[in-house]
C-alpha cells in the first residue's frame, strides 16, 4: 500500500512537471514567434515576405518542438557568426584588386537592406537581425536566403550599386558647365579650370549641402546665412569635371591606379560626379583610410540622404558622389 501511494505521488509530480515543461514551452515559442515579426518589420519587402516565410515558420516550429534549449535555437545564429567572421577575412576581388572583408561597405549595405544606420544598433553585423535582414534581400535577389554575406551575395550588391550609377558619360557642352566659386571647394587655391561642374549637379550639391549643414546632428560649422561655413572642410568638393587631357596628366602621374583607381572613361569627364571630402586622407584608397571615412556622420549621412538630392555612390570611393537625375 505505501509502495502503491509513493507510486501515485511520483507519478502525480512527473505528470505536473510534463505540464509545467509544455506551458513554458509554449510561451517562449509564441513570444520568440511574436518578437520575430517585429523583427522582421524594417526590412520587409513585399516580394521578400512571402519568400522568406517559409523558413521563419519552419524555425519557429523547430523552436516550439525543441524543449531544452529555446534560446540558441535560430536559424540565423550561425549565420550571424559567420557574418561576423566574413566582414573581415571573405577574401574577394574588385576589378584587379583583392580584397579582403566586406566591413568598409557595411553603411550601404544596411542602407541597402533598409536597416537605419542613424537608430539600429541591434541591426550590427553579427546580429541575427542583420542576418535575417539579409535573408530577405537574398530572397528578392533570387539568392539561397542563407543569411550568410557570402562572394555570391557580395557581388549582387555590387552589381546593384554599380548598376545604379551614371550611366550616360557624355563630355559636356561649354554651356552645361559652370566655374564654382572657390570657397565650395576642399583645396582653398585650386585653379578655376579645375572647378568646373555641370549645372544641375551643382544646384542639387547646393541644396544637399544645405540640407547636411541643417542636421546640427553633423555638427558641421555655419557661415552667416546658414552655408557651409569657409573654414569648414567636411563636404567641401575635392574634385568635380575633369577633362580628357587633365585625367591623362592624373594617370600618368600614378600609373599604378589600376582600374578601381582613374578610370579611362571617367564619370568625372561629364561633370557630374563630385568628389566629398567625407573625412580622413580626401581620396586615397586604402583600407585604413576607408575604414575612417565610412564611419564618419557625415559619410553615413550621404549614405541615408544622397539619393533624395539625386546622388548615387561609387561603393568603393566613399567620397565619389554621382548625379543620376
Ligand atoms: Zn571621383
Amino acid at each position: 500500500m505505501k509502495y502503491f501511494r509513493v507510486h501515485i505521488a511520483v507519478g502525480f509530480i512527473a505528470a505536473a512537471a510534463l505540464v509545467a515543461v509544455a506551458l513554458l514551452d509554449v510561451r517562449t515559442g509564441r513570444s520568440q514567434s511574436k518578437s520575430k515579426e517585429s523583427t522582421n518589420k524594417p526590412a520587409a519587402e513585399k516580394g521578400a515576405e512571402s519568400r522568406v516565410k517559409p523558413t521563419v515558420l519552419v524555425r519557429d516550429r523547430r523552436v516550439e518542438a525543441d524543449t531544452k534549449d529555446v534560446s540558441t535555437s535560430s536559424t540565423f545564429g550561425s549565420a550571424a557568426t559567420r557574418n561576423a567572421l566574413l566582414s573581415s577575412e571573405l577574401s574577394w576581388t574588385f576589378g584587379n584588386k583583392q580584397e579582403r572583408g566586406w566591413y568598409l561597405y557595411t553603411p550601404l549595405i544596411k542602407r541597402l537592406l533598409n536597416i537605419d544606420t542613424k537608430h539600429d544598433t541591434k541591426y550590427n553585423i553579427g546580429t541575427e537581425q542583420f542576418a535575417s535582414a539579409l535573408s530577405r534581400w537574398q530572397a528578392k535577389s533570387g539568392l539561397k536566403p542563407t543569411g550568410v554575406l557570402d562572394e555570391d551575395t557580395l557581388y549582387a550588391m555590387i552589381a546593384t550599386w554599380q548598376g545604379a550609377r551614371l550611366k550616360d558619360r557624355v563630355y559636356p557642352q561649354p554651356g552645361q558647365l559652370l566655374t564654382a566659386p572657390v570657397s565650395d571647394f576642399y583645396d582653398p587655391t585650386r585653379a578655376d579650370e579645375l572647378r568646373q561642374v555641370e549645372r544641375e549637379t551643382y544646384a542639387a550639391y547646393k541644396r544637399m549641402v544645405s540640407a547636411a549643414v541643417a542636421d546640427r546632428s553633423l555638427g558641421l560649422a555655419r557661415a552667416a546665412h546658414g552655408e557651409l561655413a569657409p573654414g569648414e572642410k567636411y563636404l567641401k568638393i575635392v574634385s568635380a569635371f575633369r577633362s580628357r587631357e587633365y585625367q591623362e596628366k592624373l594617370r600618368r602621374e600614378s600609373p599604378n591606379s589600376g582600374s578601381a583607381g582613374l578610370a579611362v572613361n571617367s564619370p568625372h569627364f561629364t561633370g557630374r560626379a563630385l568628389d566629398l571630402y567625407v573625412g580622413g586622407d580626401p581620396v586615397d584608397t586604402g583600407d585604413s583610410n576607408r575604414a575612417i571615412q565610412v564611419q564618419t556622420r557625415v559619410y553615413q549621412w550621404l549614405v541615408r540622404n544622397a539619393e533624395r538630392f539625386g546622388f548615387r555612390p561609387y561603393c568603393y570611393e566613399p567620397w565619389h558622389w554621382e548625379y543620376v537625375r
